[in-house]
């Protein structure tokens, strides 16, 4: 209630408000009517001589409403102007949306009173609803597309992948092949596509962390060194001081620097590509800026300007050279901006390009020691043959289950269900040492609540359970950890990606 102190009281007078296209109802002490203006008769539906100097309350205010109309009263007639939006109702029951503004008036120059001015807001609670739900919808909608894509997507790209290694026959290995990469370009548009439209909805949230830019550089610049030299392109690093320490959301950013790393690549074909990481004072602030330059193919003044607009590339239409959706830039930009950081270009035609990300440096993290340390990769190992540790695998789609078990027979020996109450059945005449589960099981219970009933079994109360889902949006990782996984995957997933989350869960201490 949005209130304000009075000093001087207003005289009212019926006549000034008879034509006012606001509701309007003047009322004494006790809240009984003394007046009301065209606009309220029409807006709640009763005459002036039904409600004459009867209690208001009884009929405009609904039940649920009756103490905060008592308030809005009390404090006008305390000398406060009130305003609230809030409910009234009409003589036929319907709910009107209002904002009420309350005051204190004399009565003729006489009498303490209260003046009520109602604004009819429902068509903009309306809207404002209608909006909200569209938003919910859209939210769905990407939320259920992710699944279904994803989860095809995993049985195409996992078994070509399976038989690039295994066919013999050249042709067929060529197709295969073709079928593999058509099938990561689709997941890398579809990708694009999803991750924009949730950007843009409003349950896009930032997972915010103290972030060392230098060590999270120097990691990935381990995979990038390794691109580069796939191209024969040169790879140099130049980390300028070991702790520029932001606040970000790493998984965000790693994004980033892959989708501007990776249009370096692409738009290389000679010499090669830098990576820095260094402080500089922007406007008397201190700014970690990471830079990735190249000797690419350049890009004009004027194509500067359109790069980072969605779905633009320098090279469009009958003239386009490269591959793309043209939403990588677009994105990368939406996402810096999120998180309080300028992503700019300076390049020259047939020269090359350098992209500058910026972020506000975190100043009370500089001199942490430990930061320094370059974290050490865990590199998926074999097992060896005979010591095989049994894993269960709750999964609903009988192509899942064959391409995961796949993925895995040489590292455990994987038994698999195909529900919650199969997994339930199962569990305590084993003694899995971990169990993944996929978290949209069709019919019956799902995996949220099959891992909740898991971990009340004492001997399973702290295993890992890893999550398998197509629903990789931002946000569902945290419902899922919080019932009762330790780990998560989104489909689709390599075989080396698996079994590195799958042994990182098992060398962990619980
Ligand atoms: P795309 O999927 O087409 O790479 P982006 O949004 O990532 O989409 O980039 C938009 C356009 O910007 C590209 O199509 C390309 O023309 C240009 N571009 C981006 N990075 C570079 C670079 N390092 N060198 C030259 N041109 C680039």
């Amino acid at each position: 209630m949005d209130i304000r102190d009075v000093s001087v009281n207003t005289s009212f007078s019926a006549q000034h408000y008879d034509k006012s296209p606001d509701a309007i109802v003047v009322l004494n002490k006790k809240n009984e009517v003394i007046h009301v203006n065209e606009s309220f008769e029409k807006l709640f539906n009763y005459s002036f001589d039904e409600i004459r100097s009867k209690n208001i309350n009884q009929f405009i205010v609904p039940e649920s409403h009756l103490e905060e109309a008592g308030e809005l009263s009390r404090n006008a007639l305390g000398r406060m102007i009130v305003r609230k939006d809030t409910k009234r109702k009409s003589k036929d029951g319907k709910t009107i949306w209002v904002s009420a503004l309350g005051l204190p008036v004399k009565i003729e120059n006489k009498e303490d009173g209260i003046l009520v001015i109602y604004n009819d807001i429902s068509r903009t609670i309306e809207a404002k609803e209608k909006s909200e739900e569209a938003n919910r919808m859209k939210t769905a909608l990407i939320a259920n597309m992710s699944h279904e894509f994803r989860t095809p997507m995993s049985a195409i790209l996992g078994f070509s992948d399976i038989l690039k290694e295994e066919l013999e026959n050249k042709e067929h290995l060529s197709m295969i092949r073709d079928i593999h990469s058509s099938a990561r370009r689709l997941l890398n548009t579809l990708n694009s596509i999803l991750e924009l439209a949730h950007l843009e909805s409003d349950n896009f949230r930032p997972n915010y962390s103290e972030v060392n830019l230098s060590v999270e550089i120097a990691s990935l610049s381990k995979i990038f060194r390794n691109l580069a030299a796939n191209k024969s392109l040169n790879f140099s690093l130049d980390i300028d001081d070991n702790n520029c320490m932001v606040v970000i959301d790493t998984e965000i950013f790693n994004q980033i620097i892959t989708n501007v790393f990776d249009n370096a690549l692409k738009y290389t074909h000679k010499g090669g590509i830098g990576v820095k990481v260094y402080r500089k004072r922007v406007g008397g602030k201190e700014v970690v800026v990471v830079s990735v330059s190249d000797t690419g193919i350049g890009i004009t003044r004027d194509n500067q300007k359109i790069i980072f607009n969605e779905f633009r590339q320098v090279s469009e239409g009958i003239s386009r050279n490269y591959e793309g959706t043209g939403l990588g830039l677009t994105l990368s930009k939406k996402m810096v901006e999120l998180m309080n950081g300028k992503i700019e270009v300076e390049s020259e035609l047939g020269k090359g390009s350098v992209f500058t990300i910026c972020f506000p440096a975190a100043a009370e993290y500089k001199h942490k020691e430990h930061q320094t340390e370059l974290p050490v990769h865990g590199k998926v190992t074999q097992d060896s043959q005979n010591t095989k540790q049994k894993i269960l695998l709750v999964e609903d789609n009988k192509t899942n289950k064959v391409l995961i078990k796949r993925f895995l027979q040489t590292h455990f020996d994987v038994d698999d269900v195909s529900s919650g109450m199969e997994a339930l059945k199962a569990i305590p005449k084993e003694k899995y040492v971990l169990i993944m589960m996929d978290i949209n099981l069709g019919i019956g219970m799902n995996g949220l609540e099959t891992a909740r009933e898991i971990r009340k079994l004492p001997a399973y109360k702290s295993i890992p359970i890893v999550a398998v889902t197509g629903y990789a949006l931002a946000g569902e990782k945290e419902k899922i950890l919080a019932n009762g996984f330790t780990d998560y995957i989104s489909k689709p997933f390599t075989r080396e990606q698996l079994l590195e989350v799958l042994i990182a869960a098992l060398q962990r201490e619980y």
